[in-house]
């Protein structure tokens, strides 16, 4: 029995070595794991399940497969694909995941993020996310013409490519109070996400008891990946050719 998890893959087609990447990985350490989490940012950008690409046909046959043949595969919306919808789900057989997400891991009480929520000091991110998570919201930009989506989105993109220049790196980065709110809240002496792109292992103290939160990281370089069995959890890379 073993979980994998992965996050902030940002597939695009002007990237098809991470594709080529993220495929490979489905056909070799994906299958040998039980169950796939995908926490957020499978894909740099999605406008909507009707919009149809080589890429997302491509993904989403493979994903099936994996979960036909090996594996269940569980996904987290990020802040860059939080419109995928039940079409994508039921095309490949992943479970949409809420965030944040508990689960129990070895008799470890495990929290499951994508990350943006413990970004506290982004207030211009997280107005922007409080606004397009309504379901409203969501309505009527799926019901805009693909093009006008298409034109929207990157315009999204490159605001906020803009604005994260703009911003100090701290504020990019989790703060320390909400995670130590979340943890307590929920429970937990694990906490996973993705997000900031800083993988790492962080041991820290949640009320006096040792925990740890585990960072994954963005697949650009390389392919960053959490393996946890009933022996370790280990964050692994792998470099992306
Ligand atoms: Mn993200």
């Amino acid at each position: 029995m073993a979980y994998c998890f992965i996050s902030d893959l940002h597939l695009q087609e002007e990237k098809p070595e991470v594709t080529e990447a993220f495929l490979s990985f489905l056909d070799s350490t994906a299958r040998e794991a039980q169950h796939l989490y995908i926490l957020g940012d499978l894909f740099e950008v999605w406008i909507g399940d009707d919009f149809k690409s080589e890429l997302s046909h491509l993904i989403k046959e493979k994903l099936l497969l994996l979960k036909a043949t090996s594996t269940s595969v569980f996904a987290m919306h990020g802040n860059r694909d939080f419109l995928i919808g039940e079409r994508f789900c039921e095309d490949t057989g992943i479970t949409l995941l809420d965030d944040p997400y508990k689960l129990d891991l070895f008799g470890k009480a495990t929290l499951l993020m994508h990350g943006d929520l413990l970004c506290t000091k982004d207030v211009d991110y997280q107005e922007f996310r409080n606004m397009s998570r309504n379901p409203q919201w969501r309505k009527e930009f799926l019901n805009k013409p693909i093009e006008e989506r298409e034109r929207m989105a990157e315009a999204l993109r490159l605001d906020s490519k803009e604005a994260t220049n703009l911003k100090k790196d701290e504020i990019m980065d989790v703060t320390p109070e909400a995670v130590e709110e979340i943890m307590t809240l929920h429970n937990v002496e694990l906490l996973i996400h993705g997000h900031t792109h800083r993988p790492k292992v962080h041991s820290l103290e949640i009320n006096e008891i040792p925990a740890q939160r585990i960072v994954l990281g963005d697949w650009d370089k390389s392919a960053w990946y959490i393996w946890m069995d009933n022996k370790s959890c280990e964050l692994k890379e792998l470099p992306i050719a």
